[in-house]
């Protein structure tokens, strides 16, 4: 057995739909090749939109596509406590701020800012008085990434790259200087959830010693966010295979929130493991 280990990381938010199919297949095929190994990951923090019949209809659903995946399965519910302790870890080296601000207020800040919509968020510690007053008064905050504590931590970013193996979006490949700045002061940790995306991941990607991600090109960008983490955590940075993202008939990415198919349903009408693998290239 090789080196290589990846993984297919779904959010139970939703059934697993043909993009789903073909990234799972994707990794799979992958590791297949490489003769490594494949690892299946619920990443389920966000208890405001995860659910249970999601989550036990991703395995069923694997299974059929005729996929196989060590196990356990870690679930990132169960291991909140870690990053948790990656959190205070950023905050005790004074990397992190709290946020107060509302969706609605963050949207106004990037609107208002000098370049206008394509500036991601960036903000700033609260005077302390301020923030003890309103930490007490019970007022929800989400915890954010300073980028400029981190750039001054970090003797500025210019030495951060990550690997890119597939391509991204605008064809990406090769070694890519990361710019974090893309993402902003990335919410580390959400006021409803505990902790967010980024974090997780990073954290787990280390934790399960993932060689290879290979995800959707519309994780490019967040690959740039993740290699400033993975710098400030001292953790390693695997290569990067973002691939393209299937489109359907109308030319449109196939997504839960405009109703694709799913495999569920493929399968009811009756349709075979072995067509969809054919019909998605494999
Ligand atoms: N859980 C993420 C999603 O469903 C994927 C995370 C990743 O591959 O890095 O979109």
């Amino acid at each position: 057995m090789s080196a290589f280990v990846t993984r297919f990381a779904p959010s139970p938010t939703g059934f697993l739909h043909r993009g789903h199919a073909f990234s799972a297949l994707t990794a799979f095929e992958a590791a297949r090749a490489a003769a490594g190994r494949f690892i299946l990951r619920i990443e389920d923090i966000d208890a405001t939109r995860r659910r249970p019949d999601y989550e036990a209809a991703i395995p069923e659903d694997l299974a059929w596509l005729g996929l196989a995946w060590e196990t356990p399965v870690r679930r990132q519910s169960d291991h909140m406590a870690d990053y948790g302790a990656a959190l205070r870890d950023l905050s005790e080296r004074g990397l992190t701020y709290r946020c107060f601000r509302t969706r609605r207020e963050v949207a106004e800040a990037i609107e208002s800012a000098p370049h206008g919509a394509m500036e991601a968020f960036r903000g700033a510690p609260l005077p302390p008085d301020e923030e003890a007053r309103r930490v007490a008064a019970g007022e929800p905050y989400a915890w954010r990434l300073s980028l400029d504590a981190a750039a001054r931590a970090l003797g500025g970013f210019g030495g951060l790259a990550f690997v890119e193996e597939g391509e991204g979006p605008q064809g990406e490949r090769g070694e890519i200087p990361a710019r974090p700045e893309l993402g902003g002061d990335v919410v580390l940790a959400r006021k409803d959830v505990g902790v967010a995306y980024h974090l997780a991941v990073v954290a787990d990607d280390a934790l399960q010693g993932i060689t290879h991600v290979i995800r959707g090109h519309d994780l490019f960008e967040a690959a740039h966010v993740q290699r400033l983490l993975q710098a400030l955590l001292a953790l390693p940075t695997p290569a990067y295979r973002h691939h393209r993202l299937l489109t359907g008939p109308d030319g449109k990415r196939f997504a839960k929130r405009d109703g694709a198919q799913t495999l569920r349903e493929l399968r009811a009408s009756g349709m075979t493991p072995d067509a969809l693998r054919g019909e998605l290239g494999f």
